[in-house]
């Protein structure tokens, strides 16, 4: 029996849902998900409210790295909330989870918290603009850096165009280019000396799990300090992820801000920009606004210094990294043996799969995976108990055991063999 033959439940809620949620979601990336309702997770596995139980790699869109609902972070969310949630004042926890940040990541002086990975891009965005006094910025196609106005784009015909109906797409503030084209970046930095900011995802996680190019970043790095504009990092996938302190220092290269989301709180809703004091003081005369609610709310904060101290005292990254590449490799030899053409590739923590003829490594290439046929593969793999993206994406986490990738595997086998 499939999952989806036990779902009189999830059927029932998608029914109610859809009259008072718009497409029955809250997020507009889940349209496109199966209608599956969860009623609880633990570790690598979620159990949906008919019963049935999957092996997650969506892992939430990449927050839950520890996996889900793990004891420490929840013990440290509940008692530091218990004495209040949020204060709109300051608080002893947020200084140590900017300290232990700080800490963790090794290159930024300062900090400041927000809630989502869209805000925090807008923060360092508008600090590069007041640092530099300068309006445009670089960005590369394929590279997602959240859902707001200046930055949602799709690209046709290598151009950039509104992704949504009803956007103001101040388009003129940016020029798209492909990434991982060092030559390119010089020749616009060398034409418009408008530009204060380069910004790119350091590792290209929302297209293709791609990896810059031996030499690209430094590239950026040095036309950037050239020209006088900025380097952002958009780190909100591979922050904390990759490496303790992140593309950065996988990479080596060392950007002026950079942004961070999803892993660094245990599941909590928590970004970040960080940067020198020199640029981030700006926030601290209150020269450039940046404003919040809830930014380091009580419970954010608990979760960030959780989450923090968790990866500096029992770093699992190497355990995460090893299993992610048994996955890879597992699934590369499944499709070998039964005849698929599924492609496999990138970073073992946030490794990407898609049918079609690889390696891809660019973002225009990925244009000749059948993305009809992974999705409807990924609603198989659901139906046969491993939840994961349509979009190609498998997030790997801490509580993922190698049993648990050797069922993965068992039940990636038994969804190729009905589905051939
Ligand atoms: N930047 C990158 C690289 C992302 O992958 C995302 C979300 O997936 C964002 C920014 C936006 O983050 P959020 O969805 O938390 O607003």
């Amino acid at each position: 029996m499939t999952t989806t033959d036990n779902a009189q439940r999830s059927r029932e809620l998608d029914t109610r849902a859809r009259q008072v949620l718009p497409g029955g979601v809250n997020s507009n990336v889940r349209l496109l998900g199966p209608r599956v309702f969860f009623d609880r997770a633990q570790g690598c596995r979620m159990i949906d409210v008919d019963g049935n139980e999957y092996i997650d790699y969506l892992l939430g869109q990449g927050p839950n790295f520890l996996g889900h609902a793990p004891a420490d972070i929840l013990d440290a969310v509940d008692a530091a909330c218990r004495r209040g949630m949020v204060y709109g004042s300051q608080h002893p926890l947020e200084v140590e989870a900017a300290e232990l940040m700080v800490q963790a990541l090794g290159w930024p002086e300062q900090v400041r918290f927000g809630v989502s990975g869209s805000e925090a891009v807008q923060a360092a965005l508008r600090l590069a603009r007041a640092a530099t006094g300068r309006t445009r910025f670089v960005r590369f196609e394929g590279h997602y850096h959240g859902w707001f106005d200046n930055v949602l784009a799709k690209v046709e015909d290598g151009r950039a165009v509104a992704a949504s109906e009803g956007q103001v797409t101040h388009f003129e503030d940016f020029v798209m280019l492909p990434w991982n084209d060092l030559a390119a970046v010089e020749a616009v930095l060398d034409e418009d000396d408008d530009i204060g900011a380069v910004i790119m995802e350091p590792i290209m996680f929302n297209s293709g799990s791609i990896e810059p190019r031996p030499g690209f970043l430094e590239g950026v790095r040095a036309a950037c300090d050239a020209r006088g504009a900025m380097l952002i990092f958009d780190e909100v996938i591979s922050g904390f992820r990759v490496a303790r302190g992140g593309a950065v220092e996988r990479y080596g290269v060392v950007p002026d801000l950079a942004t961070y989301g999803k892993a660094m709180a245990g599941g909590w809703p928590v970004s970040a920009v960080a940067g020198p004091a020199e640029i981030m003081e700006r926030f601290g005369t209150g020269v450039v606004n940046h404003s919040g609610t809830f930014n380091a709310s009580v419970m954010a904060s608990a979760a960030t210094v959780a989450t923090l101290r968790r990866l500096l005292n029992d770093p699992p990254y190497e355990r995460i990294r090893a299993r992610g590449q048994r996955l890879m490799d597992g699934l590369t030899t499944l499709a070998r043996g039964n005849d698929v053409d599924l492609n496999v590739q990138g970073v073992p923590m946030a490794f990407h799969a898609g049918f079609g003829e690889g390696p891809v490594t660019d973002y225009r290439s990925l244009g000749r995976f059948d993305t009809e046929r992974y999705n409807d593969f990924t609603n198989a793999l659901v139906d046969h108990g491993v939840w994961v993206a349509n979009r190609g994406i498998w997030y790997l986490s801490a509580a993922h055991e190698e049993s648990d990738i050797d069922e993965t595997l068992e039940r990636v086998e038994a969804t190729m063999k009905a589905t051939i």
